[in-house]
C-alpha cells in the first residue's frame, strides 16, 4: 500500500493500516521539519478526537488539547454568545494545533515501524485499473523512481499527483469560488477572548481563534487578489480592533505576526473518490473553505473510512466497503460543504461581499438574529458546527 502525502489524512490512514497489519509506505514531498512546523488548523471535532483516541493516537492531544465550546458574534446590533458545547449534539471542540497533531502522528507511525520517504515528490499514478498500480516519483536527489502497490491512497492535497492523475472524463469536478478572500494571520499573542470570535462589520469580516495559550489565529476579509504583505502589522492590528469593535468590548492583545496567508474561499469536490485502485482522501478529495473549520476533520474522517475499507479488502477479502467508500465520504463532504456555505453567507453577505446590496445585508441581519434568538436555529448550528 502506498500513501501519497503526510498530512492529517495520510498519517491517520498510515497509522490505522499499520495497526491492522497492512504494510504501507508514505511518500512526502516536503522535509520532515517542514511538516512538523506547518501551522494550519486547530479545531478538532468530537468525532476526530474519538478516532484518534480509539486508535491510541491521542497522547499529545489528551495532554495539551484545550476544550472549546463557545463562539461570540459581534455585529452592528451588539454581541451574543453561543455555548455550542451545550447545544445540539452537545459536543465541544478540542483545540490542538494541526502541526502538533501531525508531529504526534508521524512519531507514532515511525514508532510502529512505518516507512516514510521525505523530500520525495509523487509525479503521477499509473495503471489504476489494473491489479498493481504504480507511482512515479522524484527522489531527494532529483532522480526518478517508481513504487508499486496493491492500492494507492492520494492524501496529497489539492495540487497533488493523485488529482493530476485522474482521467478528465472519469471525474466530475464540482467547484465554487465564493468570491471572498481572507488574510489569515498567526500571532504570537495570547487569545483575546475565551471564545471563537466572529465579527460582522461594514469593513468586512474578522475572526479570532485560539490556537494555544500564546498563539492566536486571526482572519481579516480582504479584497480578492490582495497580497499577504499589503498591510503593515500596525494596520492589521488596527483593522482587527475596528472590526472586532475593541472600543466597545476591549482591545485585542497584540503580538508579533508570524504567519500571513491569503486564503481564497473556495469549494472543490471531486466525484467519485475511487478510481480503480486509486483512492482520494482529505483535501485531495474535496477542498472546503475554512469558514467552518471542517477541512482537517473531514480529512481524518475520510482516512478512518478508507482504513476500514482497505482493511476489509486486504485482510478479510471483503471488497464491499471499498465499493461504498466514495458514496459514504461524499455524504459527509456535501453536508459540510452546505454548512460551510451557510457560514460564508452569515459572515459576508455574499454574493459580491464587498458590494453587497442592501437586500443581502438585511438577509444577513435576519440570519444573525435567528441565530441569536431561536433555540432551534442554535441547536441546528451547534450540531453542524461541531459535526462532520
Ligand atoms: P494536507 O495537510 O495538505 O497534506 C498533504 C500532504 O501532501 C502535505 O504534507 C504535502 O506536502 C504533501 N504533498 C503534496 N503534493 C505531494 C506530492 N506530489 N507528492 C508527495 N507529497 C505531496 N481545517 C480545520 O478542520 N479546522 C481549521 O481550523 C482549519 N484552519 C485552516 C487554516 C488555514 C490557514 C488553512 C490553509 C487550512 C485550514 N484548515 C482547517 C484546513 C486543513 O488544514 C486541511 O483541510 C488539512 O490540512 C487537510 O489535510 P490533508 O492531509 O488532506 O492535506
Amino acid at each position: 500500500m502506498v500513501i501519497l502525502g503526510a498530512g492529517p489524512a495520510g498519517l491517520v490512514l498510515g497509522n490505522l493500516l499499520l495497526r491492522a497489519g497492512i504494510d504501507c509506505a508514505i511518500l512526502e514531498r516536503s522535509g520532515r521539519d517542514d511538516i512538523r512546523h506547518r501551522q494550519r488548523a486547530g479545531f478538532l471535532a468530537a468525532h476526530t478526537v474519538g478516532v484518534l483516541a480509539r486508535n491510541g493516537l491521542d497522547e499529545g492531544l489528551s495532554r495539551y488539547g484545550q476544550e472549546h465550546r463557545v463562539c461570540e458574534f459581534r455585529t452592528v446590533d451588539g454581541r451574543f454568545r453561543l455555548d455550542y458545547g451545550r447545544l445540539g449534539a452537545k459536543e465541544p471542540h478540542t483545540v490542538y494545533p494541526q502541526h502538533r497533531l501531525v508531529a504526534d502522528l508521524l512519531d507514532s507511525f515511525l514508532g510502529a515501524g512505518g516507512r516514510i520517504r521525505f523530500d520525495t515528490e509523487a509525479l503521477a499514478v499509473h495503471d489504476t485499473d489494473g491489479p498493481a498500480p504504480s507511482v512515479t516519483v522524484r527522489d531527494p536527489d532529483g532522480h526518478p523512481g517508481r513504487w508499486q502497490a496493491r492500492y494507492v491512497a492520494a492524501c496529497d492535497g489539492q495540487h497533488g499527483a493523485g488529482r493530476r492523475s485522474l482521467r478528465p472524463g472519469a471525474v466530475r469536478h464540482n467547484r465554487r469560488d465564493h468570491g471572498v478572500s481572507w488574510l489569515g494571520l498567526l500571532a504570537e499573542a495570547p487569545p483575546s477572548l475565551d471564545a471563537v470570535g466572529y465579527a460582522v462589520h461594514p469593513h468586512g469580516f474578522a475572526g479570532h481563534m485560539a490556537r494555544s495559550t500564546d498563539i492566536t489565529r486571526y482572519y481579516l476579509q480582504c479584497t480578492p487578489g490582495t497580497r499577504a504583505d499589503a498591510w503593515s502589522d500596525t494596520c492589521v492590528w488596527d483593522e482587527l480592533d475596528t472590526r472586532m469593535r475593541a472600543a466597545d468590548y476591549g482591545p485585542l492583545t497584540r503580538g508579533r505576526i508570524v504567519q500571513r496567508t491569503v486564503v481564497g474561499l473556495r469549494s472543490d469536490v471531486l466525484e467519485p473518490l475511487r478510481h480503480g485502485r486509486l483512492l482520494l482522501a482529505g483535501d485531495a478529495a474535496a477542498l472546503i473553505s475554512p469558514s467552518a473549520a471542517k477541512g482537517a476533520n473531514l480529512a481524518i474522517l475520510e482516512a478512518e473510512l478508507l482504513a476500514h475499507a482497505l482493511t476489509a479488502a486486504l485482510v478479510h477479502g471483503d471488497a464491499a466497503p471499498l465499493d461504498r467508500y466514495s458514496d459514504r465520504c461524499l455524504t459527509h463532504i456535501w453536508r459540510a460543504q452546505e454548512f460551510s456555505h451557510w457560514m460564508i453567507g452569515l459572515l459576508h453577505a455574499v454574493p459580491g461581499a464587498e458590494g453587497a446590496s442592501p437586500f443581502e445585508e438585511r438577509m444577513r441581519g435576519s440570519r444573525l438574529a435567528a441565530l441569536r434568538d431561536s433555540p432551534t436555529t442554535q441547536d441546528w448550528f451547534a450540531e453542524n458546527y461541531v459535526g462532520v
